[in-house]
């Protein structure tokens, strides 16, 4: 018989934008039942890498009209201002609960809360807690979660599918990765705060889990994937690992400097303008590219890099604000940065799009939501700003907790045999892959083939003609994962099995973003295409969005809220 939990409202993802939604739901109403469901512990979901900071206005010479405008000219006009202008306005409260919930942001000598400069940002509007802010965030908010008796966790529980009956969500079904048992955990409204797909590509800051699950759910599920073609990618990696090395590295004075040992961003013209080493990260990403392709980059076992320069900081500097960056340095490139400059090159970072939500967190399915990096609201349009992700999983993490308990407060239950019908279908399709050594397709194969042809097709730049061969890659790469053969038959910890469902949900994810790129002939913040090398407004203004659909992916279009900042050249 298969196992019922019933809950008010499930979470799945316990990251900053799932935990976040779980607290506000619980203090918004303490006897609503809230199901919290990740596929790892709660502490090491992505959120715990974080290093630099989280954004808010603090300072008496930062406004939120500023830190709005550069959130717009950050995303290239393709934001939503409406949503950025709620963002800006929740974010400084946001940050301020989270140090009553015990985040020891790092302090200023008078005591006020220290901030440091980002890059795009005007002024240094940057909470930090040295360089290992997500470990603090998520840390507060796991401790603080801890007291809400009505917050029942299912850790280790990987979610395959949302359960949808009468064109409404009712729960989702969920494999219990230490058990190796399927249960149907029902809510009348479903939050996802399930993070970001990085693992599309070879060469990546995110971690193993970042594989597209949620976006993946409810793709499936009907609901469109916004604004997929813009992929962040980070211009400070270290080469080999792809390991970040924090953009607060640069915040605190670090130079990018070439092969001849020049500032190139200061030397040449690559759109940052003044802004130099502050410059936002797309730009800084395609100037380093442009330095590889002019030959004034290094060459080293791992292709080609150029240096970042903390040597001038100082070591008290590093020390107190950058002892991770030290750390990282000496154990996986064996550079002390006190001393020695250190490899960098771009590397992909995060997804600006996401599942389709509107400003409350709600899509297009009723009853589901989404928030942090799996959802496109759209705050970062083309281009997130280094420190508003962190904020961004907060302030539409709980606005998800708070309009979701309400949507679940006005629904009835559902038909409970008929969401057993169809997690004994998931039992069955999971039970079809296990083992099943008959199938032709190997999971690292596939995997391997994926990444190559994203990182192809969708890199720093793209062209139509790669583009378009991605395009056509990827949807073969969609027909043969459904033909994978697995080795272990085992119920219990099947890593292998976990492996096969999150390459599925890659493959559907990456094919979704080279279907976007593809489509859009113009150049804008992360998508910069060859071929098209301006920004075109006219035609071009407009989030993209893919809906699945049987036979493969469609393409659709959403118009962008505008408002008080007409879209103008973006120049630093
Ligand atoms: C190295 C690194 C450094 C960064 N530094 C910064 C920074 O300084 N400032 C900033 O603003 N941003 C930073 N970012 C980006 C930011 O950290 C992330 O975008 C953000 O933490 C995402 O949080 P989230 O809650 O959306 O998802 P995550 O923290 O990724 O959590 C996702 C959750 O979903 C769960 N989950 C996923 N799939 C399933 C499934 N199938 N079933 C059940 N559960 C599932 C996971 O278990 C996990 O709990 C950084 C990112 C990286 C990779």
């Amino acid at each position: 018989m298969i196992e019922v939990k019933k809950h008010d409202l499930v979470i799945v993802g316990a990251g900053a934008a799932g935990l976040r939604a779980a607290i506000a739901a619980a203090e918004a109403d303490p006897s609503a039942s809230i199901a919290l469901v990740s596929k790892v512990y709660p502490m090491r979901s992505h959120t715990v890498s974080a290093e630099g900071g989280a954004a808010a206005v603090a300072r008496e010479d930062d406004s939120q009209e500023m830190h709005g405008y550069d959130t717009v000219k950050g995303s290239d006009f393709l934001g939503d201002q409406d949503v950025i202008e709620y963002f800006v306005e929740e974010a400084p409260k946001e940050l301020t609960r989270l140090e009553h919930w015990g985040c020891p942001w790092s302090r200023n000598n008078d005591g006020s809360v220290a901030t440091r400069a980002f890059g795009g940002m005007t002024t240094k509007r940057t909470w930090f807690a040295a360089d290992k802010v997500g470990f603090h965030i998520l840390h507060s908010l796991f401790q603080h979660s801890l007291q809400f008796e009505n917050i029942v966790r299912y850790d280790e529980n990987f979610v395959t599918k949302l359960l949808v009956e009468d064109g409404a969500v009712r729960g989702v079904s969920s494999l219990s990765i230490r058990e190796g048992v399927v249960r149907c955990i029902l809510g009348r409204a479903v939050i996802l705060g399930a993070g970001g797909a990085g693992k599309c590509f070879p060469f990546t800051t995110n971690g193993m889990i970042k594989t597209g699950d949620g976006m993946a759910l409810a793709y499936r599920a009907g609901v469109a994937l916004k604004d997929m073609e813009f992929v962040q990618y980070h211009p400070t990696g270290l080469p080999g690992t792809g390991i970040l090395i924090t953009e607060a590295s640069r915040g605190e004075g670090g130079y990018l400097r070439n092969s001849l040992g020049e500032r190139f961003l200061v030397d040449y013209d690559y759109g940052v303008g003044a802004k130099a080493e502050l410059g936002p990260r797309d730009m800084i990403s395609r100037a380093i590219m442009g330095e590889i392709a002019a030959g004034r980059a290094l060459k080293g076992p791992y292709g080609q890099y150029v240096h970042l320069d903390l040597t001038h900081v100082g070591e008290s500097a590093i020390d107190s604000k950058l002892p991770f960056v030290r750390e990282l340095g000496r154990t996986y490139v064996g550079v002390d940065p006190v001393h020695e400059m250190i490899p960098i090159r771009p590397v992909v970072h995060y997804m600006m799009g996401g599942v389709d939500t509107d400003i409350t967190s709600a899509t297009s399915l009723p009853g589901l939501y989404a928030a942090g990096e799996v959802a496109c609201a759209s705050l970062n349009g083309a281009n997130r700003l280094g420190s508003n992700s962190l904020t961004e999983c907060l302030v539409f993490g709980a606005r998800a907790g708070t309009t979701a308990l309400d949507y679940a407060n006005g629904t009835d239950d559902c038909n409970e045999a008929r969401m057993r019908t169809q997690v004994a279908d998931e039992i069955e399709r999971l039970d079809g892959l296990r083992g099943r050594q008959k199938g032709g397709e190997r999971i690292s194969q596939i995997r391997n083939e994926m990444n190559l042809t994203m990182e192809r097709g969708c890199g720093v730049y793209r062209d139509q003609d790669s583009m378009t061969q991605t395009v056509r890659e990827m949807g073969q790469l969609r027909g043969r994962v459904s033909d994978l053969g697995l080795q272990d038959s085992s119920k219990v910890f099947n890593t292998e099995l976990i492996a096969a469902l999150e390459l599925h949900n890659m493959v559907d994810v990456a094919e979704s973003v080279a279907m976007a790129a593809q489509q859009r002939k113009e150049s804008r913040g992360a998508h910069a295409c060859s071929d098209f090398p301006h920004r075109n407004d006219q035609e071009y203004l407009h989030h993209s969005l893919i809906h699945w659909d049987v036979g493969g992916p469609r393409f659709g279009k959403k118009p962008v809220n505008l408002g008080t900042w007409e879209p103008e050249e973006r120049k630093y």
